[in-house]
Parts: structure tokens; C-alpha cells; sequence
């Protein structure tokens, strides 16, 4: 067994271990959890669950349409995109726990909700999280991506492989450029490793779905790489771009 697999194991073991000495308790307000989850019924009751939303790239909508403006316009790479919360209180707070404090409690509990919501989308051949930047990875420890799609691939029996799509450039200071400038500076910044037989059907994970520029230049890549089908799953989607 590698070493990473079996720290994986001692830490799952030792979870166990916590989880059956300690009582569930809610991450976001500390009242008595649910059974198997750190987070209690009032506090799961208020995330914001994305029900009527665009049907090719989730974006929130006021009422279940067809398509956003922005897929009329323009339809996205990839054939379908499923993200079954909207990114806002009180989910933003366990999230940006889970990103930016190193809190990957956090990232369990969020995996688990995301495990328990039911999408009619077809089960991909294999799941590809969107990889980091090396550079971006040993600054976190951990790519978020990465952490949320390993238990949900478990949970849903789907195969999941890091190690086929990689970061070339690191492109993460986007905020200040607009729509048009975003997709200009991901240009190529993925590439796929070549002696790896990719299926028919991908789904690329994501932990936020924000302009959806990254999800869109990795469905690019893999639609060159001649994948038929890539759909793209996130956690939460932005309410607007
Ligand atoms: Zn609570
Ligand atoms: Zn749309």
C-alpha cells in the first residue's frame, strides 16, 4: 500500500474513532447534529438548494427555463452541468472554511450533502476533478476539487483519476478580468496526460462553478481529446457571472 493510501486509511480510521466517542455536532451553529453528519436540520434546511436553474450550466434562475441568457447566446462546451446548491449563506461559510482555513471537516460535511442530492443526469464512465496548479497545491496542502469528489466517487461507485488532467499555468488571480478575458487567459492551460485511454463519458468535478471559464477550456480539452460526452458537476453554482 503507498503511503498516501495508507495515511488515507489512518485518518478515515481515526474519523471512525471520533465520530464514535463524540456526538455529531453542527459545523455552523453547534446545536446536536444528524445521525452521520456534523450539521443539524435547521442549518441543512437553509442552504440554499438550486432548483430552477439553467438546464445546460445550472446558472440560479428566478423560474425553471430552458436556457440562461448566456447559453442562447453561446452554448457551453461541455453537454450538461448539474449543481444541486446555490453558492450563498449559510453553504458559503462551511465552503470558504473548507477552501481557505484548511478546515476539511468542512470539505467531509459538504461531501456528504452533495452525496445525498439526486441528479437524473446519466453516471459518467469516470469522474476527473479539476486539478490545481502545483504551485497553488503546495500552498493549500490539499486540492478541494480532489477532496470532495473522492468520497462522492465512492459513495456512487464511479471511478476517479487525478493524475489524467493537469494544470499547466497557474490562472487562479481571475477576478479582475472580465467574461471575454477569462476565457483568453485559460487558453491552454490544461493538458491531459497522453498515454492514459480516456471513455466515453466524463464528468469534470468542481468544488464552486463561478463564470464556468475553467470547467469550459477542460470540456474543451477533453472534447479535443475525442471524449463524446463531459459534463460538468460542481457543488454550488455562483448566482450570476
Ligand atoms: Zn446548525
Ligand atoms: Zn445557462
Amino acid at each position: 500500500m503507498r503511503t498516501d493510501a495508507l495515511t488515507r486509511t489512518f485518518r478515515a480510521r481515526l474519523a471512525r474513532l471520533q465520530a464514535a466517542l463524540l456526538p455529531w455536532r453542527c459545523q455552523l451553529c453547534g446545536a446536536p447534529g444528524q445521525d452521520g453528519l456534523d450539521l443539524c436540520h435547521a442549518c441543512d434546511a437553509d442552504l440554499p438548494r438550486n432548483r430552477s436553474c439553467c438546464a445546460r450550466c445550472a446558472l440560479p434562475l428566478p423560474h425553471a427555463a430552458e436556457l440562461c441568457g448566456e447559453c442562447q447566446r453561446r452554448l457551453p462546451p461541455w453537454d450538461a452541468a448539474w449543481a444541486p446548491f446555490r453558492y450563498g449563506w449559510p453553504l458559503d461559510r462551511l465552503e470558504s472554511r473548507f477552501k481557505f482555513g484548511a478546515d476539511l471537516a468542512a470539505g467531509r460535511t459538504l461531501s456528504k450533502l452533495w452525496a445525498r442530492e439526486f441528479t437524473s443526469l446519466e453516471k459518467p464512465d469516470l469522474i476527473l476533478p479539476v486539478p490545481l496548479h502545483p504551485k497553488r497545491l503546495r500552498q493549500r496542502g490539499y486540492n478541494q476539487a480532489l477532496e470532495l469528489a473522492r468520497p462522492l466517487a465512492a459513495a456512487w461507485h464511479v471511478p476517479m483519476r487525478s493524475d489524467i488532467l493537469q494544470r499547466e499555468r497557474d490562472t487562479a488571480a481571475q477576478t479582475e478580468l472580465d467574461r471575454a478575458a477569462r476565457r483568453r487567459n485559460m487558453r491552454g492551460a490544461f493538458s491531459l496526460s497522453a498515454s492514459i485511454a480516456l471513455p466515453a463519458h466524463i464528468a469534470l468535478l468542481d468544488d464552486v462553478m463561478t463564470t464556468g471559464a475553467t470547467l469550459a477550456e477542460c470540456a474543451l480539452r477533453l472534447k479535443r481529446a475525442g471524449v463524446r460526452r463531459v459534463d460538468v458537476w460542481a457543488l454550488a453554482r455562483a448566482p450570476s457571472r
